[in-house]
């Protein structure tokens, strides 16, 4: 990676641009009474907006983007959801960057031992990116600086979820749920799509790659 993709030492304290899909801190979960039937977990109250198209239950949050301050830890359920499930950027909800090698992620997660062709097949919750918010983030969010892996993904497909998989009582455990889990996803309250990675191609050089990103006239999608 070249200098132009790196952050200056000590020039940048704070980002300045904020993710669509992160939460503000005027923002909130909305509480909500869950009730256990047979079929499984439904809201006291619920509506039709309260699940997505394969009968999966979703956290109510607050949609008020711009209502207090970023919170570059939280992510709005909904806007996490748009753009997984429609594969636009992440930043600015705007197409990804697409190339014969496929769409573009940035990943937080570190190599498995053992798993050789990682990360082939890895679920991940963080959508896409396209080009000019790819350069900016590697330029300026804090995680990303503490190390990441650009891979180009021919085939992402949503697979499942992540949220809280409740139990008899009140408590309830965070973890990832495959849609054909359909025992577990009954008793679950998802806050955000999970995509699968097939067909990854890892980036070694990304500003080369987005230099040869942005010389192809017209990148299509599936
Ligand atoms: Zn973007």
């Amino acid at each position: 990676m070249t200098p132009e993709l790196q952050a200056a030492p000590g020039t940048i304290t704070k980002p300045d641009i904020v993710p669509y899909v992160i939460s503000y801190t005027g923002e909130h979960d909305h509480p909500t009474k869950l009730v256990a039937t047979k079929r499984g977990l439904r809201f006291v109250g619920e509506a039709p907006g309260d699940r997505d198209s394969r009968g999966v239950l979703w956290i109510r949050q607050d949609q008020k983007p711009g209502d207090g301050r970023p919170d570059f830890g939280g992510i709005n359920s909904a806007r996490q959801r748009r753009c997984m499930s429609q594969f636009l950027c992440q930043v600015c909800a705007g197409p990804p960057s697409v190339t014969t090698d496929g769409m573009l992620f940035l990943l937080l997660d570190k190599p498995e031992p053992g798993w050789n062709d990682w990360p082939e097949r890895m679920g991940t919750t963080h959508p896409p990116l396209c080009a000019r918010c790819a350069a900016q983030a590697v330029r300026m969010c804090g995680a990303l600086r503490h190390g990441f892996t650009a891979v180009r993904v021919r085939r992402p497909s949503i697979a499942g979820v992540d949220g809280k998989v409740y139990g008899p009582g009140a408590e309830f455990v965070q973890r990832v749920v495959q849609y054909d889990e359909l025992d577990v996803l009954r008793w679950t309250v998802a806050e955000q799509l999970v995509a699968i990675l097939i067909e990854c191609t890892v980036i070694t050089d990304l500003e080369d790659d987005l230099h040869s990103a942005s010389l192809l006239a017209a990148p299509t999608r599936d």
